[in-house]
């Protein structure tokens, strides 16, 4: 007999993140306890209203008050970037994507407003590096919220010129330098709500350098939705 969980898993149908065999009521790629461990690093209470980063000691929000959401109008992210979370991102970018993608897909399309955006856009990879890595993990994240939530995927922009990895990058002031007008237009935004999709937001000097370049192409509203949200270290 072929259990459920094979049917949609069928690489062996074991916990994506610890390894244990899924049982046959599984409709996800993760054991009861990995799921559970990953529903406990959901963004909800304590962090900021507008950009969900989690709020400092004094209730005030590190993000806002350094002004990394400008120009962005609205952050949504699903995750705290840590444990189970952080470990789907690394299997997203590196190995299993499609059910990764999946598990955080279903965070991700129920962490911001319905109706409020028209299209979700993903953060565009350099040619070289999608070539390298097969797929644009963005663009897949954006695929799955789609079939969640109907909102249709844009193709809104290209990486113009190659950047470094931010991962690798310290600081604020040297990823912004890094992306700044590294992102042109690749279709028309004119007047139109959306919502930027990516894996990771640190010091969202990625996402405001597309919102700059979505906003200046006459888009209306750019918000940033990302499956985790990393705070940062302080140097
Ligand atoms: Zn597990
Ligand atoms: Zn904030």
């Amino acid at each position: 007999m072929i259990r459920p969980a094979e049917l949609f898993y069928p690489r062996g149908a074991e916990c994506l993140t610890c390894g244990d065999p899924l049982r046959a009521e599984a409709d996800y790629c993760l054991c009861p306890d990995c799921r559970q461990a990953l529903l406990a690093l959901r963004l909800r209470d304590g962090v900021c209203s507008r950009c969900m980063h989690p709020l400092g000691r004094r209730g005030s929000c590190p993000f806002c008050s350094a002004g990394r959401l400008q120009p962005l109008a609205e952050g949504y992210g699903a995750y705290r970037y840590t444990g189970e979370a952080a470990e789907l991102v690394k299997l997203l970018k590196y190995g299993y994507q499609d059910e990764a993608a999946d598990a955080l897909a279903a965070g991700m399309a129920q962490c911001f407003p319905p109706g409020r955006y028209d299209a979700l856009t993903p953060v565009p990879l350099h040619r070289s590096r999608q070539r390298m890595r097969g797929i644009n993990q963005a663009r897949l994240l954006c695929q799955l919220i789609s079939r969640r939530t109907g909102l249709p995927v844009l193709d809104t922009l290209t990486r113009s010129r190659k950047t470094r990895m931010q991962v690798r990058l310290r600081g604020s002031a040297i990823r912004q330098r890094n992306v700044q007008g590294a992102f042109s237009l690749a279709s028309d935004v004119q007047g139109l709500r959306l919502l930027l999709v990516d894996d990771v937001r640190t010091t969202g000097a990625t996402a405001r350098a597309c919102a700059q370049a979505l906003l200046a192409g006459g888009a209306a509203e750019v918000s940033i939705l990302t499956a985790c949200i990393a705070t940062e270290r302080r140097p």
